[in-house]
């Protein structure tokens, strides 16, 4: 059970960040988001805002604030920048694994750091061969006297130059079955021997952030740094993870398709064809409508798989929902708000273009979509199974 956060905090922060938005991001966003520059100028204030520990409790240097004003947070950040949301995204979902999982060592040493930004964090989960099917990975850990050593490719992997530590999952044990209980989870820190970044990949969108291959070759860890100090629960806890991911990146989605409504509504009321503004045609009027709907839809059931969140309840089928449907309509709303710019739509001097190849990155990560379908379906029939 998390402590909601009252509505005049929440209120206050949101505040500041649509300030640090407007004065900070939006006058680089495209740009950067253009040549592919990472904001390194943009992180000291990120800093000060306290947006590295934003639910990292206060009692480690965090703001403990509610998983509520965690996903409104992100929705702010991702009207201006999605990119921007990234470097905070997996840094919260490690956070959360420390917290929830961490021995009481891991939390004093990791997690000050964190909530300062002086670790900045990541998930290096999927590897070539396992994405959906994440039980497949391959990447080793095995235990030698006080240290784990490390073999293994990480692909995929957000933050992976710039971030200095991941919820690293690996098998300790290939042979158990089922697979994952053979997986577990550890605190690595950069810099390390036998560990490099390989490569760095160019991407459609989400773009000026950092996506890597991390490499381990014989890097060897110290053994504490196992979360929560027992092997084999490494799959529960990166689940567990995910499903604030899932809510971070469905209020990703709500944050992009709001910014490309918002962007149709002004430019149909400036825009005339045939003798008046193109907001007067019923046509467009119509996928404004839709749009809005599909918008006020998605964001009510982030802030519903939020709420189940910090009520301590499960929240797996509401997150998963929530970051089906917000993903899929920020991919329908940006393409509709593209339609309503016609031409202008398609070129880069307009954000519109950019949202449009940012949204397909919720419909993939954190899951894909049709994993999330599974997750759905699975939970409902768990939770309609016939009585004999
Ligand atoms: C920009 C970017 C950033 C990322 N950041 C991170 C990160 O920080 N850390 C990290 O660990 N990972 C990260 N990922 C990885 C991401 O989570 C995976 O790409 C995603 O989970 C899909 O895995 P995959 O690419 O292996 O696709 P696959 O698993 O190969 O899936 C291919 C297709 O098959 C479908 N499919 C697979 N299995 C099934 C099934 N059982 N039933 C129906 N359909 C199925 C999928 O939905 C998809 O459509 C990132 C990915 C991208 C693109």
């Amino acid at each position: 059970m998390i402590v909601k956060t009252s509505e005049e905090v929440q209120n206050q922060i949101i505040h500041l960040i649509k300030d640090f938005i407007k004065k900070d991001v939006n006058p680089i966003a495209t740009i950067y988001e253009k040549d592919n520059i990472y904001p390194h100028e943009l992180i000291p204030t990120m800093q000060e805002l306290g947006l590295f520990g934003i639910t990292i409790p206060e009692k480690y240097g965090g703001m403990g604030l509610d998983f509520t004003t965690f996903a409104k947070i992100f929705e702010e950040i991702s009207k201006g920048w999605m990119s921007l949301s990234g470097i905070i995204g997996t840094h919260h979902i490690l956070s959360h694994i420390i917290s929830t999982y961490g021995t009481d060592e891991q939390k004093n040493r990791v997690l000050p750091k964190m909530a300062t930004g002086e670790i900045r964090g990541g998930l290096a989960l999927t590897e070539s061969e396992a994405g959906s099917d994440s039980q497949n990975i391959t990447t080793t850990a095995i235990k030698d006297g006080e240290e784990y050593i490390i073999n293994g490719r990480k692909m995929y992997i957000t933050n992976g130059e710039h971030g200095n530590a991941f919820a690293l999952v690996a098998k300790t044990d290939t042979d158990i079955s089922p697979r994952h209980k053979g997986i577990s989870c550890f605190i690595f820190e950069k810099p390390s021997d036998g560990f490099k970044v390989g490569q760095h990949l160019d991407k459609l969108g989400y773009r000026g952030l950092d996506t890597c291959e991390l490499v381990f070759d014989n890097c060897r860890i110290p053994a504490d740094s196992l979360i929560g100090g027992v092997e084999g629960k490494g799959f529960g806890q990166v689940m567990n993870g995910l499903e604030t991911g899932r809510i971070n990146v469905a209020a990703r989605a709500v944050g992009v398709a709001q910014a490309a409504l918002d962007s149709a509504l002004s430019y149909s009321q400036r825009r005339e064809t045939f003798g008046k503004p193109i907001a007067q045609h019923q046509a467009i009027q119509l996928k404004l409508a839709d749009m809005a709907t599909k918008v006020h839809a998605a964001r009510l059931m982030v802030y519903d798989a939020a709420d189940k969140k910090d009520s301590g309840l499960r929240n797996d089928l509401e997150a998963s929902m929530a970051k089906l449907f917000a993903s899929e309509i920020c991919g329908e709303v940006t393409m509709e708000a593209m339609r309503v710019h016609g031409g202008a739509g398609y070129i880069k001097d307009l954000p519109i273009e950019r949202y449009y190849r940012d949204a397909p990155l919720m419909i993939i990560g954190e899951g894909t979509n049709e994993i999330m379908k599974l997750i759905i379906a699975r939970r409902l029939l768990e939770k309609n199974k016939l009585q004999e």
